[in-house]
């Protein structure tokens, strides 16, 4: 999605305008002079048009100064932007500073908006007009605090960036939710950044900073996912030794927060614990599930009947999910990984009708009973699918039903009524 970048002294307005754009009241950080942040991304919603902005409030006055930081700031904004907004404190004028980013700014070719902030009345008017001395065009007069003009600075925003692609809502009312997950260097980052395409990548974020969890807005295949959680992917992070447990702690948050996962497995590489605990999360936390191996392009006929071999074993949990073959590096397949999400949400929000489920259960447990037990012949009496993501059948019994009796039929079901992708519970109620 679009990208919005806020830039500006410290205390022209910067943190309550974000906040106005963003449609929230509560101050996230304050403009405190000297004190570092760093750029931070939130997701920003304004006539039915999503982008994101970026407040690029980190600076550090000391060896290059103030101005020297606010222009490097304004150097990554229209690198990384398809917009800037610069403010400025209309009650102050245009300082040194504010001369300083306007320079780098007259060399961008993306659109900037100068915003004259503070301008709390009428008679303020005439010192905004003083603004044009910066050479940015014409100053867009607001009161960030008050709100005052916000919504037609909102629209020469929208106006200024490039069209958002349409979104396709999912059953819960926004894009499909999907967590890319799996061992470090498996390329979970090359991808993303395959699938928003390189200048999209552009959230920096810095251990020890408090940034809102990001997610990104994807299109792929005419509809667009909500990438979960992603901002640390976005950027290579070092892990040191000890931090797998943070990692994994991160993975099952983004798994949790999602509706579908993609694990990302590398097909050049055996298949590791690491990724087998990945999976475990995903079918444990009932979240829909697609297979992606990458790396193929380093994959050879040898490699290949090996990964069979493993497949078998490695994959016993999930021998209903589907697999995608991909190389983030050549791009090769990424396409194929839409039509697979879409499958297994699909199965994810199905249901079937109890008549159907019970008509068909009759005639499979005619055919194969469950084995008895004790002596015992146990009866299915009825069945019903109580919930959907992930789809979850109860049957109700007259006894115990085996492990390998339950798999034969989340197995027959999923054949019969083409479940691909979803985890499929099924949970046995036995009536004394
Ligand atoms: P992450 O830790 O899962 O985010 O992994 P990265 O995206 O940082 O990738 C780890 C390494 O694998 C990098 O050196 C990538 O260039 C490389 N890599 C990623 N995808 C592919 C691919 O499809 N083919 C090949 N040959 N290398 C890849």
């Amino acid at each position: 999605q679009p990208v919005l970048a806020v830039v500006g002294r410290p205390n022209v307005g910067k943190s309550t305008l974000v906040n106005r754009i963003l449609g929230r009241r509560e101050a996230v950080v304050q403009d405190i002079p000297g004190v570092t942040r760093d750029r931070v991304a939130y997701d920003a919603l304004w006539s039915g048009r999503r982008f994101t902005v970026l407040d690029t409030g980190g600076w550090e006055p000391g060896l290059e100064g103030l101005p020297g930081a606010i222009a490097a700031q304004a150097e990554y904004a229209m690198t990384h932007a398809d917009a800037v907004v610069v403010v400025v404190d209309a009650t102050v004028g245009a300082t040194s500073t504010d001369e300083a980013v306007a320079k780098v700014l007259r060399r961008s070719k993306k659109p900037v908006i100068l915003v004259a902030n503070k301008v709390d009345d009428e008679r303020l008017l005439a010192d905004t007009a003083a603004l044009w001395s910066l050479g940015l065009g014409e100053p867009f007069p607001v009161s960030a605090l008050h709100g005052r003009n916000s919504g037609d600075l909102l629209d020469a925003i929208l106006a200024a960036l490039p069209e958002t692609p349409k979104e396709n809502f999912g059953p819960t009312g926004g894009p499909r939710r999907v967590a890319l997950v799996g061992k470090p260097n498996v390329g979970k980052s090359s991808l993303l950044n395959r699938l928003t395409g390189e200048n999209r990548a552009v959230v920096d974020s810095v251990a020890g900073t408090t940034v809102d969890p990001v997610d990104s807005l994807v299109e792929l295949d005419g509809q667009v996912w909500r990438f979960v959680d992603t901002a640390g992917l976005r950027k290579r992070v070092n892990f040191a030794s000890g931090t797998e447990y943070y990692a994994s702690l991160r993975t099952k948050a983004a798994i949790e927060s999602a509706e579908v996962a993609i694990v990302l497995l590398d097909a050049a590489e055996p298949i590791a614990e690491q990724d087998l605990r990945v999976l475990s999360m995903v079918v444990d936390s009932g979240r829909a599930c697609v297979l992606a191996f990458n790396k193929w392009d380093l994959v050879d006929e040898e490699r290949r009947h090996q990964l069979d071999k493993e497949l078998d074993r490695g994959l016993v949990r999930v021998p209903w999910a589907e697999r995608v073959n991909v190389s983030a590096l050549t791009g090769r397949s990424v396409r194929k990984l839409a039509p697979a999400l879409r499958t297994a949400l699909d199965s994810w929000d199905k249901r079937v009708s109890t008549g159907q489920l019970n008509s068909w259960l009759s005639d499979l447990v005619a055919a194969t009973p469950p084995p008895v037990r004790g002596g015992k012949q146990p009866k299915i009496l009825f069945a019903t699918q109580a919930q959907t993501r992930p789809p979850t059948i109860v049957l109700f019994t007259s006894g115990f039903l085996e492990a390998g009796y339950r798999r034969f039929v989340e197995r027959k079901f999923r054949e019969e009524f083409g479940f691909v992708g979803s985890p499929v519970r099924i949970s046995v109620r036995v009536r004394e």
